[in-house]
């Protein structure tokens, strides 16, 4: 499977090629077409004409069968989307066996549900006094946006894309859509399948390339588009957002984020330790909700960190990081901490496999200590497998210092005191807090971050209502 555009129904490479690396090895694996302004504008006019066409037609029970056809279309083809995934991206195939390929076909069949099982808004009569006379029926019925940009990045490519595309289908938009170019296979793939379900040509259309000066930039600018669902980088959404502005078009922004976990000295220390390990080294953390700063209350500060320390020195079997200029800014920090006298419990550098993986770009799962707060890596996002261990006295300390953070998508309490889960998480500054958990994910359930991690929630009925213009229709009676 080669990369390629598909723009109203075809498939195509047009535009200069860049390659495609493998981050395991660091061998050129392929080529991707640069998108065009010219194949950009060919996007967006072909997912106007397909709004006005057969897909604006659409019932939404038609566009929830479109919806459970796409699923089954990845189903059927699920060792490919998973070799693709795991090519791309570099991450053991057993993540992308059971979350990546997994949750794209959830997302499809989660938002055909809910879409098509959605109750219309609640009919009123009012009897207003205060302006005007008489009785009046209001109702408010929901009507797509339009054209809807949809930019995905690379860590969780078919995931983070199918989130926002699926919602946005079972909405009655038309999406143009641009991947990663660090990851453009399984976005393909997903075009392939599209195209398989019959979907009238133009209401999903796929454009590969860059984003700055580039084919994302091309997208999120233009004056065709009625909206943007962006998931990245937080300067890559503020880039976005100055673009927005000129045509005012409305944005759904998932960010960046600096995640802490709270580990009370009430907490079952296996299960925060475990825990801890998942959040903070899954998909060598470059998972947006993975945790980069633990706090644990004093008196288990020690036996917590001489525990995560044993079980990070026993990783194995974990993925390189996306690409050399990235595993370069991860060991940037590496050095910046050991450069500012951080403790470095385990890791700290590039493992040595003696094999091809030596060129791929890998690091080593850290664990640090003894850096202020103020320190540049307790406050910026590292996106690697790396995260900071503090002490802490009390609640209120432990809740100051998760919230001290420009950053606010996604906290971790461990704790088994059942009113402290209560009390602290309603006060940290996260759109997301889980409690004894890490990652625990209801579809339905709203998505998103606060401070610099995002704007809007997606999931369930919030997906459906940003992808969604509600319009009241007020009838005199
Ligand atoms: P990125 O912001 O560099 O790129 C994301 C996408 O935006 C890519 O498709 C890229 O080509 C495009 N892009 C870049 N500059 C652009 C511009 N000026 N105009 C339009 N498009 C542009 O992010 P990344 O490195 O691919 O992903 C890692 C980042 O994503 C991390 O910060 C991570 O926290 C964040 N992230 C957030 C979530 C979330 O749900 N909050 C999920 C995953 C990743």
């Amino acid at each position: 499977m080669k990369p390629a555009h598909y723009v109203n129904g075809a498939f195509s490479t047009e535009g200069a090629a860049f390659p495609l690396v493998s981050p395991v090895d660091g061998r050129q694996v392929g080529a991707v077409p640069e998108a065009s302004r010219e194949t950009v504008d060919a996007a967006v006019n072909a997912a106007r004409s397909a709004l006005g066409g057969d897909w604006g037609r659409t019932s939404v029970e038609e566009r929830c069968a479109f919806l459970r056809r796409i699923a089954d279309g990845i189903e059927a083809r699920f060792d490919e989307f998973v070799d693709a995934e795991t090519a791309d991206t570099g991450k053991p195939r057993e993540l992308a066996a059971t979350v990546d390929i997994p949750r794209a076909v959830g997302n499809f069949r989660a938002y055909a549900d809910l879409a098509y099982g959605r109750p219309e808004r609640a009919y009123q009569t009012r009897v207003p006094g205060w302006s005007g006379s008489g009785q009046a029926l209001n109702y408010t019925v929901r009507r797509p946006l339009g054209v809807v940009a949809v930019v995905s990045p690379w860590n969780l490519p078919l995931l983070l894309l199918t989130w926002k595309v699926a919602p946005a289908l079972a909405a009655g938009n038309a999406v143009v859509a641009k991947p990663s170019e660090e990851t453009p296979s399984t976005a393909t793939l997903l075009a392939e399948v599209i195209d398989a379900a019959g979907l009238p040509p133009g209401a999903f259309n796929l454009v590969h390339g860059h984003g700055a000066g580039a084919a994302g930039e091309y997208l999120t600018s233009h004056a065709g588009i009625d909206a943007i669902a962006f998931t990245g980088a937080s300067a890559t959404g503020a880039a976005i957002m100055r673009a927005a502005a000129d045509h005012v078009t409305p944005v759904s922004f998932e960010l960046g984020g600096k995640n802490p976990a709270l580990v009370f000295a009430d907490a079952d220390l296996t299960e925060a330790v475990e825990g801890t390990v998942r959040s903070a080294f899954t998909h060598s953390g470059q998972i947006c909700l993975c945790t980069e700063r633990v706090y644990v209350q004093r008196p288990v500060f020690e036996e917590f960190v001489r525990a995560l320390g044993e079980r990070t020195r026993a990783l194995t079997g974990y993925g390189p990081m996306i690409s050399a200029e990235h595993r370069d800014k991860v060991l940037s920090y590496y050095r910046l901490a050991a450069g500012e006298g951080a403790t470095i419990v385990a890791g700290g550098g590039v493992p040595r496999f003696g094999d091809e993986r030596d060129g791929g770009f890998h690091v080593e799962p850290t664990v640090l200590t003894g850096l202020p707060e103020s320190s540049r890596v307790v406050r910026e996002e590292i996106f690697g497998p790396v995260c900071h261990v503090a002490p802490f006295d009390d609640e209120d300390e432990a809740v100051r210092l998760a919230n001290d953070s420009p950053y606010g998508l996604a906290a971790t309490v461990w704790t088994t005191d059942l009113s402290r889960a209560h009390r602290v998480a309603p006060r940290v500054e996260a759109g997301i807090v889980w409690v004894n958990c890490w990652n625990l994910r209801d579809l339905r359930t709203p998505f998103g971050g606060v401070k610099a991690s995002g704007i809007g929630r997606e999931g369930g009925e919030y997906s459906l209502d940003f992808f969604s213009e509600p319009v009241n229709v007020c009838v005199k009676i």
